[in-house]
């Protein structure tokens, strides 16, 4: 058995192969719908069953839209849209308002509509087959979470969502189980610092010096580079002594966890 990751999206803006944040978990799960979504096929959109939102910004909800036009089956369960009751309110009152988009969680019928709207807590788990998706808490200028996806077999991915340093953030990442492969931000180079502060987002500074919490040892794929700045963020994140442990998200990579690869580092 294997967890797989696929990164559809991993970018902080839009530009030729750049495209805003979305991880395809297996065949049936989704972690934000950014623009990475616009290039799945029409039968990988009709596999994904679970959508989970990290939070209600553009950059990672804007293709859920598209998403729930393109995949009507008078057949299938709806699609359950995973986020904060914040960040659904958001799209039901901004989004899905008949205005900017109809509201497809009362279309075709309100008794099976295409899209299902779940609110979850802010360290909630909800069980699917064999993986389990966990809320974690982050830092941003909108109610966020991060997710955590630990497979019973022994495999754990997690995805901070958009943050800044946060104490609780690195709690929840220390108490799951796994944590193979961490998908973090590092949004603003650390000459930005105090945009950083403002718009909380991570620098490569603040990362690293954060990463010195964690108890667990997985490869760091890093992601949210802003167009414009990401040779300096890149060179300042080489600095770093978990820079061996990094991989920069260009936004296509695949990742197969398995349970075999699990390390933890003591304590
Ligand atoms: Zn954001
Ligand atoms: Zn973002």
């Amino acid at each position: 058995m294997s967890l797989s990751v696929r990164i559809l999206g991993a970018s902080g803006g839009i530009g030729p192969n750049r495209r805003t944040t979305s991880i395809l978990i297996d065949e049936d799960i989704l972690i934000d719908a950014g623009i990475g979504v616009g290039d799945l096929t029409l039968s990988e959109l009709q596999k994904i069953r679970h959508v989970f939102l990290t939070h209600s910004h553009l950059d990672h909800i804007g293709f859920l839209p598209m998403l729930a036009d393109m995949v009507y089956s008078p057949d299938s369960p709806p699609i359950q849209i995973h986020a904060l009751p914040a960040t659904l309110k958001a799209l039901r009152e901004h989004v899905f308002n008949w205005v900017i988009w109809p509201d497809f969680t009362c279309l075709p019928t309100p008794a099976q509509p295409i899209l299902e709207f779940r609110p979850i807590g802010s360290e909630e788990q909800v069980t699917i087959g064999s993986r389990e998706v966990r809320a974690l808490p982050a830092l941003h200028t909108v109610p966020t979470v991060g997710y955590g996806v630990i497979h019973h077999d022994g495999m754990g991915f997690a995805f901070t969502g958009d943050t800044t340093s946060s104490e609780a953030l690195w709690d929840a990442l220390n108490a799951l189980p796994y944590l193979d492969l961490l998908m973090i931000e590092s949004g603003l180079p650390d000459e930005m610092d105090s945009l950083a502060d403002l718009s909380k987002h991570y620098t490569p500074h603040r990362l690293s010096d954060d990463l010195d919490a964690l108890r667990h040892d997985p490869r760091i794929a890093i992601t949210h580079l802003k167009p414009g700045h990401e040779m300096a963020i890149r060179q300042q994140l080489q600095q770093s002594q978990y820079a061996s442990r990094m991989v920069l998200l260009e936004g296509a990579e695949r990742f197969e966890l398995h349970a075999q690869n699990r390390t933890l580092k003591a304590g």
